[in-house]
């Protein structure tokens, strides 16, 4: 007789039987879970305590603190009264910017297709000074040298030898050696010309980039690769001081990598070396320096840094995108001791210290090489490697590219080659090397160019501290750029920066503490006494009249005074990149 006497029983065996089977494995699946559930646990909270340690209590305390008001004002905003009232602010800041940046009226003509018969040169350039005299009044207002940075030189002699060299090399590109080879050396010659000016090790090495950002970018993609394939790190992350380049938070957020951003010193303004030692973790790829900062000009201690990076296995990048052709040059221009009193002394930043591992220089500030190039070294051609891109599939080709863009502009390597073998490093030890005269030519050689630009920094921080009482210079600039607070309870820095715009100067705003910055170039060098007078009557009018209106403090007032500030402050941004692109 069968056992099997129904389709139930049938059942009941194969089910008792996979039961046994199963019953153990069951179990085991619970603790999997459970130790699934610790593992995530201990994961996270070994992330929670990492940042918590980077961050500090108080400043997480803050941060708390802002994400719950935060939350607390955007509920409020959502009521249908005060949204219609952010949509009308809104718009209104809107109209304003565009106000200010797009030409209106009837006389305007707007080129929005393409004309049936191409024009002639002579019509392209007339239409191009009418462009530049409708907008700005007059042809080029950054000829005065009211400005901050933006342009670093303006030497005619120094134009022709760019457009030049441009003009030869027009239609070249390097992703093609083979038919551009000259191109191809010149790349090669200006790395090798500024690792020699970094004191690059026999096995220093580099590629040209298109500006400061991509260098710092292609910088951080290298250290991502490094770590994942040396170290196994799948979720990096970097260490910056608060006074680093944007352009740091912009590669992070374009790679994924986690930021820590550690407060500077108040009064040196370097970054803490001790909170920077407390940031560390498994997960860390990257120290990172300035040698100069752009805010407030100062240099971080990168000799502490190399040293904290040569403990912990870690890159250093530093980065001279600013310091350029300043800071090489002022050990040789006897500047790098600072002052008599010991003031403005300038210390190890280069590749002498041996944990720097790769350093940024932007050709086109002081190198005064044309916009749209900049050298990113680093310390060994194992390094760059992390850099490449390189895919032996496509369908074109073997594929092989050292930065971001694939066709590249020779023209521009062409000129910033040319550039870098007019000027030399020639020093002319007169007085006259020292004196701001002549606006526009200038003095061969960096070296001339560093004294002349340095002494005109320190002349102007001497000068605030000695004679404008109520402004203080942040830290202590060793180099090109300075920056000043204020230290009188009515006088706010962003009015004097208003102040000044009214005086025709454009200079740019630091946060934290509120201060402006000027970044002095070979054309500030001849409006120094200008820049002082200038200055002293904008603090005053800053103090007898307070505005509040002006664009600064309009602008980062609002950043400060709520907390949905630095969120409206990016929509108003964000509205300002829309403008940008209006016809
Ligand atoms: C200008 C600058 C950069 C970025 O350079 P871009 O050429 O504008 O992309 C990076 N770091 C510092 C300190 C800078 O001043």
């Amino acid at each position: 007789m069968s056992s099997i006497s129904s389709p139930r029983a049938a059942l009941v065996l194969p089910l008792a039987y996979a039961k046994e089977l199963l019953g153990p494995l069951a179990g085991k699946l619970d603790i999997a879970k459970s130790a699934l559930f610790y593992y995530l646990l201990v994961i996270y909270a070994r992330k929670a305590y990492w940042h918590l340690r980077a961050r500090g209590i108080t400043a997480s305390v803050k941060d708390v603190y802002l994400l719950v008001s935060q939350f607390v004002v955007r509920l409020f905003l959502r009521l249908p009264s005060m949204q219609r009232k952010v949509t009308t602010e809104m718009g209104k800041a809107r109209l304003d910017i565009e106000n200010k940046l797009v030409p209106k009226g009837p006389n305007v003509v707007r080129h929005l297709t393409l004309p049936e018969d191409g024009k002639s040169l002579d019509w392209i350039l007339a239409e191009m000074e009418k462009m530049d005299i409708e907008l700005t009044g007059q042809s080029g207002i950054w000829n005065e040298g009211k400005l901050s940075g933006a342009v670093y030189h303006g030497g005619e002699e120094l134009q022709k030898i760019i457009t030049t060299a441009y003009d030869r090399y027009c239609v070249s590109n390097p992703l093609h050696p083979d038919v551009f080879p000259a191109v191809r050396k010149m790349e090669a010659e200006i790395v090798a010309m500024v690792l020699k000016l970094y004191n690059g090790p026999d096995t220093g090495c580099g590629v040209v980039t298109s500006g400061g950002t991509e260098s710092i970018i292609m910088a951080l993609k290298t250290y991502r690769d490094w770590g994942r394939k040396v170290k196994g790190i799948t979720e990096p992350e970097i260490i910056i001081p608060a006074s680093a380049h944007a352009a740091f938070d912009k590669g992070a957020a374009y790679f994924n990598i986690k930021v820590h951003v550690i407060p500077v010193n108040s009064y040196t303004r370097k970054v803490d070396l001790k909170h920077v030692k407390r940031a560390i973790n498994p997960n860390s790829i990257l120290l990172v320096g300035s040698c100069i900062n752009y805010p407030d000009g100062a240099q971080d201690d990168i000799a502490g840094l190399s040293e904290l990076a040569l403990k912990y296995n870690l890159g250093v990048h530093v980065d001279c995108c600013l310091g350029s052709f300043i800071v090489p040059f002022l050990e040789p221009a006897g500047l790098s001791n600072g002052d008599e009193r010991g003031k403005y002394k300038l210390a190890p930043f280069d590749f002498r210290l041996k944990g720097v591992t790769s350093i940024s220089c932007d050709t086109h500030k002081y190198g005064f090489a044309p916009k749209g190039t900049s050298v990113i070294m680093y310390r060994t051609p194992e390094l760059r490697r992390f850099q490449y891109y390189v895919n032996p599939h496509w369908t074109g080709g073997v594929y092989a590219s050292p930065s971001i863009s694939g066709s590249r502009p020779g023209a521009l390597i062409a000129g910033a080659w040319a550039v870098m073998q007019h000027i030399g490093t020639k020093y002319v030890a007169s007085p006259v090397a020292v004196q701001f005269t002549d606006p526009h030519g200038y003095e061969r050689g960096y070296l001339d160019s560093c004294r002349s630009i340095v002494l005109a920094t320190r002349r102007i921080a001497d000068a605030v501290s000695a004679s404008i009482p109520e402004l203080y210079v942040l830290g202590d600039p060793p180099a090109s750029v300075v920056a000043f607070g204020s230290k009188h309870p009515q006088v706010d820095a962003f009015e004097v920066g208003d102040a000044m715009s009214k005086r025709g100067w454009h200079l740019a705003s630091v946060t934290n503490p509120k201060a402006i910055h000027l970044a002095v170039t070979r054309l500030t060098v001849p409006v120094v006494d200008t820049f002082l007078a200038d200055l002293k009557d904008a603090v005053q009018e800053a103090k007898l009249a307070p505005s509040g209106k002006g664009t600064m403090v309009a602008l980062y007032g609002l950043g400060e005074s709520s907390a949905v500030g630095p969120e409206m402050v990016g929509e108003i941004a964000t509205a300002f990149l829309d403008t940008l692109y209006k016809a």
